[in-house]
């Protein structure tokens, strides 16, 4: 006889024939094993609840005696209802059951019977939908749904399930090994695929769950680790042989010491740097926690190195402002140019040439930076701001420009842990989860528009004291015309409000790049007070002197746009003020203003705002990297993603795949699963 595989075609289980064979195709069932696999999407828990806590037309569950056999009796064209009374509490409540005639058979008088359906509490009626002889286990039925289509019943399906259960789930293999399934209290991988479809009750249908949400994330978070691994290893790397000495007497000349999380980021990225291995690593912190003030020591490393570091940024005013900054850190240590699209003809070419002669040390720069004419001399080092505004190629053009340069990825945008393990497993991740001392804390207001006069009136109080505020209005697309006209519509109002006693200026995507720099220029030393403008200024725009962040219109954007653009202010030492103008018709959107009214850490704000979102939605719809899994649930089972992802790096850290015999099967696992050939950038 020939042996049935698991993988073999679903046509070998009993009863599934070619027919049902193609609709099971449509839900991507084409193997035993899919089948098998095939969990229900959820499961409906019908509780045993006292008749006086049953709710009208709610779907109850309720235990009794049947009092007098089943009556039937036929309508229509095949048309069946069949009544009865079942005793509960003592209360006669009166059974209805349609379309089940075979039902009458089965249910006798005297019987102890579970009925689940909708209750009608007037006439004391249960329209029965699912019915068990005998008391509710564990005062609980459990109602398995599957998500079905076409042709294909729920009960069909189910039967199909079971049979291929009965005869094939000798067949399943376990991954786990035995050792994690002690340790973890979970169950083998047959009796949980069985309680999947059958559970008997919620306790071994909660373990079952259980261990198919922590074999996703293993599965998961093994691959991650596997390709981290593989990058590793594909990349001769380049071992940086930076001078301590150096490094240290840098730091000393900055006016402040570094906070223990830029301190142990900073320590975590020299190391890389030193490493036989390419730097791989993603740094992560709230606007104002010092990422570039790490990242300038870094780049200080490197030249002392002997090497050059490059630094992308997505616009022109961040490029402007980054080159800024660090000129004023390097002083004389360091030869820094700035690369943008505004860099032309004779200028450029001489720009292009002392780069590849290593005149130059560092290069802040916006994509000009990856233009084929710029080439270095030695890039050893390659920091990447923003990262997320940036594409896959545009990252790795970047990169190609040196011989495997150590990357340092930056985000603003603080991304929750169980979504950062996730979406950026494959990379390291180093976390600045703490602002520098002695910063106050931003106040934060939500107000509706007719208090707009009240504002300006805030506003200029504020002026008088010398300080500075944006007023920002949504611009969701830069070619908007539309949203164009609100930013001067409401520069307009402003002038009017204020007349000649205060300089507004304005700012949008539009305006030429001189005109922007002009406007920053103004803004930043402060001979504009009222800065309007659309979200241009939302990236790393550094003005300490001002205060006060309005944001129009607040309800169309996204929480952490909004804490971007919210880390605009408070930059200083003087109080900062952001008030959110909204009238959002929502609840999510009223939840938005609340979180920002009492939320001013962005990593607790990014784990409110992954609650509201839900992971598909937080990375927006570009490509997030996040997998579907088909039981756990990230959000919901963080804890358990932490163990696997923990139990994965050091099961490849320790090279637990190849060496110890009780992994064989997982070994296997990925073995036979070429997942890997696209990842390998
Ligand atoms: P980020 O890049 O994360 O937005 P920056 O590195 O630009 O933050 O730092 C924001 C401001 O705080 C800068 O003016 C910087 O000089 C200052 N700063 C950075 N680190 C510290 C620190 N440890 N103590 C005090 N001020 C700091
Ligand atoms: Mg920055």
């Amino acid at each position: 006889m020939i042996k049935i595989m698991l993988s073999d075609s679903i046509t070998q289980v009993k009863g599934v024939g070619e027919k049902f064979a193609e609709d099971l195709a449509t839900l991507n069932v084409h193997t035993i094993e899919d089948l098998l696999a095939y969990f229900p999407y959820r499961y409906d828990v019908f509780e045993i609840k006292p008749l006086g806590e049953l709710i009208h037309e709610d779907k109850v569950t309720i235990e009794g005696k049947v009092v007098y056999d089943p009556s039937l009796t036929f309508y229509g064209k095949n048309k069946s209802r069949l009544s009865f009374t079942v005793e509960v509490e003592n209360v006669a409540i009166k059974a209805v059951m349609f379309n089940r005639a075979f039902a009458k058979k089965q249910i006798k008088s005297g019987d102890t019977i579970t009925l689940t359906g909708k209750w009608d509490a007037h006439r004391l009626q249960i329209t029965v939908s699912i019915y068990k002889l005998g008391s509710a286990d564990n005062q609980a039925t459990i109602q398995p749904m599957y998500s079905v289509k076409g042709d294909i019943s729920t009960a069909k399906l189910k039967k199909m399930i079971q049979n291929a259960i009965k005869n094939y789930a000798h067949e399943i293999i376990e991954l786990l090994p035995t050792s994690y399934l002690e340790a973890y209290k979970l169950p083998g991988r047959q009796e949980a695929i069985k309680t999947m479809h059958f559970p008997a009750n919620r306790v071994s249908l909660k373990h079952a769950r259980r261990r198919f949400t922590y074999e996703e994330f293993l599965l998961f978070q093994l691959k991650m680790q596997l390709l981290r691994k593989m990058k590793r290893e594909a990349t001769q790397g380049n071992t940086q042989h930076y001078n301590p000495d150096k490094i240290k007497d840098f730091m000393n000349l900055l006016p402040f010491d570094l906070t223990n999380a830029q301190q142990k980021s900073l320590n975590q990225i020299l190391s890389d740097m030193n490493s036989p291995y390419r730097m791989n690593r993603l740094l992560q912190g709230d606007v104002g926690s010092g990422k570039t003030a790490v990242a300038a020591i870094c780049l200080y490393a490197t030249i002392t190195a002997g090497k050059q570091g490059a630094l992308m940024v997505p616009t022109e005013i961040l490029a402007e402002q980054h080159y800024q900054s660090l000129t004023d850190l390097f002083g004389e240590k360091a030869n820094i140019v700035l690369l943008t699209g505004s860099v032309k003809g004779k200028k450029r070419k001489e720009l292009d040439a002392s780069i590849e002669n290593h005149d130059v040390n560092i290069v802040v720069g916006t994509h000009a930076l990856i233009q084929d004419d710029v080439l270095f001399d030695d890039l050893g080092f390659v920091i990447v701001d923003e990262q997320h505004r940036f594409g896959v190629k545009q990252r790795r053009r970047l990169r190609d420009k040196g011989l495997n340069p150590d990357v340092l990825f930056m985000t603003a945008t603080p991304i929750p842990r169980t979504l950062a393990i996730t979406a950026f497993g494959d990379m390291d991740v180093s976390v600045i989860d703490e602002m520098p001392k002695g910063r106050k804390e931003i106040e934060t207001y939500w107000t509706k528009e007719n208090t707009f006069e009240r504002v300006l009136r805030f506003i200029k109080k504020q002026i008088s004291f010398g300080e500075q505020a944006y007023v920002i209005c949504p611009l969701i697309e830069e070619s908007d015309k539309l949203d164009i006209q609100d930013a001067v519509d409401l520069y307009n109002q402003l002038q009017e409000f204020y007349a000649d006693e205060i300089e507004i200026g304005l700012m949008h995507g539009r305006l030429p790049t001189e005109e922007k720099e002009n406007v920053m220029k103004q803004f930043a030393a402060n001979d504009i007070q009222v800065l309007v403008s659309t979200t241009v200024v939302e990236v790393g725009v550094d003005v300490p002197n001002a205060t006060i962040m309005v944001i129009y219109d607040a309800e169309r954007f996204g929480l952490s746009q909004l804490h971007q653009l919210r880390g605009r202010v408070g930059r200083g030492d003087k109080q900062s003020y952001c008030i959110l103008i909204a009238d959002p018709k929502g609840e999510v959107g009223k939840e938005r203003m609340r979180i920002m009214t009492e939320t001013a850490n962005g990593f607790e704000l990014s784990e409110q705002d992954l609650k509201l979102r839900g992971p598909g939605d937080f990375f927006g719809k570009k490509q997030s990297g996040i997998p579907e899994f088909k039981v756990a649930d990230m959000i919901h089972d963080y804890r358990a993603l932490e163990t696997a992802r923990n139990d994965a790096q050091e099961i490849i850290e320790k090279n637990m795949l190849e060496e110890k015999e009780e992994f064989y099967q997982l070994q296997q696992y990925f073995e036979n699963n070429s997942f890997f050939t696209d990842k390998l950038d």
